[in-house]
C-alpha cells in the first residue's frame, strides 16, 4: 500500500468515526419547535422481495436458516454484523425518520430523526455478553450467554423504525434471527428498515433473512407467529391487548407494554430545571413514547412558577372553557371522572399547534405542548393520551403527589420522573412506583440514555420484568463445569 492509499483509508476511518460519533443533540437545544412538514429527504434505496415474506411459515423456516448459518459464523463476525447495522440505520437517519413521519401522521419528523439516531447508536450490542467464570478446588466452570434462536417481534405504530432498530442490534447481538410483524399502519417504514438491516447484515458476511418481516403484517400474522413452532421466544412492544396475547400464547414473551408516566415536582425542585425538562420530555415526538411525561403533579406553593417556566419552554396554557372543548376534541365519547378514556386516534401523536386549533386558539408548530391545569380525578391524568397536552394537578405536598401519581400510573409500573432535592421524597417515590425508569430531576428521555447515563432500547419490558431490553434479555444463560482441573494458580 503506497501513501496515498494509507492517506485514504486513514480518512474514510476519520470521517465513519465523526459519523459514529455523532449522538444526537440534546433535545433541551432549540432544535425543538422545527417544521411540521419537512422537506424529503433524498430517498433511501428502496428494495423488495428480499426478506419480505408473504406467510409465517415462509419467514419463520427462511429465520431458522439464518440462525443455525449464524451460529457456525465467528463472534467477530457478529460484532462485524453489529457495526454495519449501525451505520445502515445511521446513513439512512433521516430517509426512514421522514417515512414513519409520512405513513403513520403522527409525531415530529425532526424527532423522529433524533430516536432513530439514538437507538442506532446506543442501542447494545455484543459487548454486553461477558462470559462469567468460578474457578476453585472443585475446578473450573463458565457461565455463557446463548441465543433462543428464532425470535418473533411484534412491533409498534408509534416507534415504528426506533423498535426494529433496537431489538435487531440487541437480538442478534445474542446471535439470534428475529421475524418482525409490524403494526399494519406503519408496514410501509417498519418493512423498509427491516429490509436494510438485511443489506447491512449481507454486506458485512452474515446469512440473509437473519432479520426478516411479514410483508403485510396483521393481528391475524403476529397471532400466527405467537403460535409459530419454528419461534423459540417472543417479544412484543404495545398497549395492553398484545400483551395479553403473547402471555397467553404458551410461549415466554417478553413484554414491553403501555405507560402513563407521572411527574411530581416538590418545593424543593430547581423550577428552571423542572419547567425545562417537562415540556422537552412531554413534547417528545408529540408525546408519542411511551416513556414521555404524561401528567404532572406540582406542590401548590410552587405551582405558578413552575407553569411560567414551563411556557417560557414552548408550552401555552388554557383554561377550563377551553379544556373542556378540548375534551370534546380528543376523546371519541366524554369518560367519566377518575378513569381513562379512549382517544380520538385522529389527533394522536400531533403537534400541538394543530390540537389548539382545533379549538380556536391560533398557534405555530414552533408551540411544543398544551399546559391544563385540572383537577385530580380528571380523566386527562388517567389516560395514556399519546398528545401534546399535559394535565397539571396541584397538590399539598409531595407525599399526597406521589399518592396521586401512583394511582395514575395504574400500576404498569413503567416510568416515572420526580423534579426534588429532598432525599426521603425521592426515595419514597422511587420505591412507592417500582418502575422499570425511574428519572431524579432530569426528562423522561434521560432514562433512555439520551443525556443520562447508560444505554437505549425501546422495548421496555415491564409486565414481564427485563426492564429495558438488552442482549442479555434475549440470551439463555447456559453453563459448562470442567470438574477438578484447569484452575491454573
Ligand atoms: P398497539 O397495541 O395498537 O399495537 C402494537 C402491536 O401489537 C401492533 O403490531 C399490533 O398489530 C399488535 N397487536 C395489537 N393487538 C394484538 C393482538 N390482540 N394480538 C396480536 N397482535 C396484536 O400499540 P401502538 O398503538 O402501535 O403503540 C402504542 C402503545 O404501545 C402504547 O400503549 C405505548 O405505551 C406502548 N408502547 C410500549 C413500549 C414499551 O417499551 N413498553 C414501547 C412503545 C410503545
Amino acid at each position: 500500500m503506497d501513501e496515498r492509499q494509507i492517506q485514504a483509508v486513514i480518512e474514510r476511518v476519520n470521517s465513519e468515526l465523526r459519523h459514529a460519533e455523532r449522538t444526537p443533540p440534546s433535545p433541551r437545544s432549540p432544535r425543538h419547535g422545527g417544521p411540521s412538514k419537512p422537506t424529503p429527504p433524498a430517498a433511501a434505496a428502496v428494495r423488495h422481495g428480499d426478506n419480505l415474506f408473504a406467510d409465517v411459515d415462509g419467514a419463520a423456516g427462511a429465520a431458522a436458516r439464518a440462525f443455525r448459518a449464524l451460529h457456525d459464523l465467528p463472534l467477530s463476525v457478529r460484532e462485524h454484523i453489529i457495526a454495519h447495522i449501525r451505520r445502515k440505520i445511521r446513513e439512512n437517519a433521516q430517509p426512514l425518520a421522514y417515512e414513519a413521519w409520512q405513513e403513520t401522521g403522527m409525531g415530529r419528523y425532526e424527532d423522529k430523526i433524533e430516536k432513530v439516531l439514538l437507538n442506532a447508536n446506543k442501542a447494545p450490542g455484543t459487548e454486553f455478553l461477558d462470559t462469567s467464570a468460578w474457578s476453585g478446588d472443585g475446578g473450573l466452570t463458565v457461565v455463557e450467554f446463548a441465543p433462543y434462536g428464532v425470535i418473533g417481534s411484534i412491533t409498534p405504530s408509534t416507534n415504528p423504525i426506533s423498535t426494529v432498530v433496537c431489538n435487531s442490534l440487541s437480538m442478534v447481538a445474542a446471535g439470534n434471527a428475529v421475524v418482525f410483524n409490524a403494526h399494519p399502519g406503519a408496514k410501509k417504514c417498519s418493512n423498509h428498515a427491516v429490509q436494510l438491516i438485511n443489506d447491512a447484515i449481507v454486506e458485512a458476511g452474515g446469512p440473509a433473512n437473519l432479520v426478516s418481516a411479514i410483508a403485510e403484517p396483521t393481528i391475524e400474522t403476529a397471532q400466527q407467529i405467537m403460535g409459530h413452532r419454528q419461534v423459540n421466544l417472543l417479544t412484543v412492544t404495545g398497549g395492553i391487548g398484545v400483551v395479553r396475547a403473547a402471555m397467553k400464547s404458551g410461549k415466554r414473551a417478553i413484554c414491553a407494554g403501555p405507560g402513563n408516566p407521572p411527574v411530581v415536582v416538590d418545593e424543593t425542585a430547581d423550577l428552571e430545571q423542572a419547567g425545562r425538562d417537562i415540556v422537552a420530555g412531554a413534547s417528545f415526538d408529540n408525546n408519542i413514547v411511551c416513556t414521555d411525561e404524561k401528567e404532572v403533579f406540582a406542590v401548590a406553593s410552587i405551582a405558578d412558577e413552575l407553569k411560567q417556566v414551563m411556557a417560557r419552554h414552548g408550552a401555552v396554557e388554557i383554561g377550563a372553557a377551553e379544556l373542556d372543548q378540548l375534551r370534546r376534541v380528543i376523546f371519541t365519547k366524554p369518560p367519566g371522572a377518575g378513569k381513562p378514556g379512549t382517544m380520538n386516534t385522529e389527533f394522536v401523536g400531533k403537534n400541538a399547534g394543530v390540537l389548539l386549533q382545533q379549538i380556536g386558539v391560533e398557534a405555530g408548530d414552533e408551540i411544543r405542548l398544551v399546559l391544563v391545569e385540572v383537577d385530580r380525578d380528571d380523566p386527562l391524568v388517567f389516560s395514556e393520551q399519546m398528545m401534546p397536552v399535559l394535565p397539571v394537578v396541584r397538590v399539598r405536598d409531595a407525599d399526597e403527589g406521589i399518592d396521586l401519581a401512583k394511582a395514575a400510573e395504574h400500576g404498569f409500573r413503567h416510568t416515572a420522573v420526580m423534579h426534588s432535592k429532598h432525599l426521603d421524597h425521592l426515595s419514597r417515590m422511587a420505591r412507592e412506583m417500582d418502575c422499570s425508569i425511574f428519572v431524579k430531576n432530569g426528562a423522561s428521555f434521560d432514562g433512555l440514555g439520551y443525556g443520562g447515563e447508560g444505554f437505549c432500547s425501546f422495548t421496555i419490558a415491564s409486565p414481564t420484568g427485563e426492564g429495558i431490553t438488552n442482549p442479555v434479555s434475549f440470551s439463555r444463560i447456559r453453563r459448562c463445569v470442567l470438574k477438578d482441573s484447569f484452575r491454573i494458580v
